[in-house]
């Protein structure tokens, strides 16, 4: 019996993009992704013509090695098919397109890999990406210039090195044959999958129990959430446990391959022409957002290791700047807070002595923000209890004058022996948190805290 497979199909155009570019296939044994590429006019046209010429090889073949053979063969066919396509309709020139395809043959599968489209393995809890991008950022991290992270949100990692296209004349294709187990569930995806949900999100969708259809909504719909900036094609084929009985395994073509082929009517007379590859070798054909394809030149590659470097050093010259700018501000901020503190002063007990400091009692860590400015005769054991309770406390000064005219009272109060206002402890103000915010709030004097000069003190009682 055929071993039948359970699959589905979904593309979307996305949220931002205007038409689709990409196609997909779920046949009986035949699955596909095409992501087209050629701004406008080309992208749809080229994709559609390769999944509707590679979905003729949606049989059931004798090995999986007859599949593989059948896929290659199939599309260096779909190429051939677009390159005459781009001969009669001139204004598609340029025009190429991904092809992602596997053909299931009993417990194996063939499959046929070109460009950046992918396709992946879910396995026993495990995700493994199956294709190899074709992409120059692939072989930057490749060749350990840059990080598998740093290549998914470079700049050009729609630079595509190898596709499907009248822009190379001579496509190469992977192709290789693997095994299958029961309970595998194979993703082929365009990079509107791929570039814009995380791995884990798609593994996570992989490994829940529902069928390949909800599945292929749901990472659609993921996709969507994520603000959708490009086509996004999924097709999913499940290896059920137990082959059931019977299968609907209808055909299901989508995206662009779904609608009719539409080619702009052709202006004038046809133009004599060389392959684009020989006229423009590092032509960029589309808006620097989409994808487009660069011939393998090692000039290519020169230019974006030269592009990496240059964008690292201006990330270390504006990481440096930005650092350099906040120490000088913290400095300035520190220095500030300091200057500020050392116009305030209290009066306190030194060593049994009253004493007038300039400062403020607080400290920073280890650091001391005050120091003895003037030292008194006024000693504090002899004052009455209340005003040496007070002095202990530490008394706020607005100004040096109000600090001494607070000493002339404590002197009168030890003279007399009778508590002398306004000797209050220190009142709690806020100070300006920008400029000492390491200072705690008592530091702050209010001037309102001390008599102004002159000022003649109610007495307390
Ligand atoms: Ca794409």
């Amino acid at each position: 019996m055929v071993a039948r497979t359970l699959s589905a199909a979904v593309s979307h155009v996305g949220r931002i993009r205007a038409n689709n570019q990409d196609s997909g296939y779920a046949g009986a044994h035949l699955f596909a992704v095409a992501d087209g590429m050629g701004g406008h006019a080309g992208g749809d046209v080229a994709s559609a013509i390769a999944i509707r010429r590679i979905r003729e090889v949606d049989r059931d073949f004798p090995s999986a090695h007859d599949a593989e053979f059948a896929l290659q063969t199939a599309l260096i066919a779909a190429n051939q098919l677009i390159t005459e396509t781009v001969f009669e309709h001139h204004e598609l020139t340029g025009m190429g397109t991904t092809v992602s395809a596997m053909i299931r043959v009993g417990d194996e599968i063939a499959i046929a890999h070109i460009g950046d489209s992918r396709i992946y393995r879910y396995r026993d809890g495990e995700l493994t990406q199956i294709t190899n991008d074709h992409t120059f950022v692939q072989r930057l991290v490749d060749s350990g210039r840059i990080t598998p992270e740093e290549a998914a949100v470079h700049p050009r990692r729609s630079v595509l090195m190898r596709v499907l296209g009248d822009v190379d004349a001579a496509p190469e294709v992977d192709t290789t044959v693997m095994d299958l187990q029961p309970g595998d569930r194979w993703l082929l995806c365009s990079d509107g999958l791929s570039s814009y949900l995380a791995e884990e999100r798609i593994r996570h969708a992989l490994a829940s129990d529902m069928d390949a259809n909800q599945v292929t909504q749901r990472l659609v719909k993921e996709t969507l959430d994520h603000g959708a900036p490009d086509n996004v094609t999924v097709v999913v084929m499940d290896v059920p446990v137990h082959e059931p009985e019977e299968v609907d395994d209808a055909a299901t073509t989508v995206g662009s391959a779904a609608a009719p082929l539409t080619f702009e009517a052709s202006t004038g007379r046809k133009p004599i022409r060389l392959p684009t590859i020989l006229l423009h070798p590092l032509k960029v054909t589309t808006a620097p957002e989409d994808s487009h394809f660069e011939p393998e030149s090692d000039q290519y590659f020169a230019e974006l290791i030269a592009e990496d470097r240059r964008r690292r050093l201006r990330r270390r010259v504006t990481w440096t700047i930005a650092v350099v700018a906040a120490i000088i501000a913290i400095a300035a901020a520190v220095l500030f807070g300091y200057r500020w503190t050392q116009t305030l002063y209290y009066v306190g007990d030194d060593r049994g002595q009253v004493a007038i400091y300039k400062g403020v009692q607080e400290g920073i860590g280890p650091l001391t923000l005050s120091h003895v400015y003037e030292d008194t005769d006024v000693e504090v054991a002899k004052l009455p209890a209340y005003t040496k309770q007070s002095v202990k406390q530490t008394i706020n000064a607005a100004t040096l004058e109000d600090a001494r005219e607070i000493v002339a009272r404590l002197r009168k109060a030890e003279q007399t022996g009778r508590d002398q206002p306004p000797v209050t402890p220190r009142p709690t103000a806020s100070p300006s948190p920008s400029a000492v915010p390491s200072i705690t709030p008592t530091a702050t004097v209010s001037a309102a805290a001390a008599p102004a000069p002159g000022q003649e003190a109610t007495p307390r009682d």
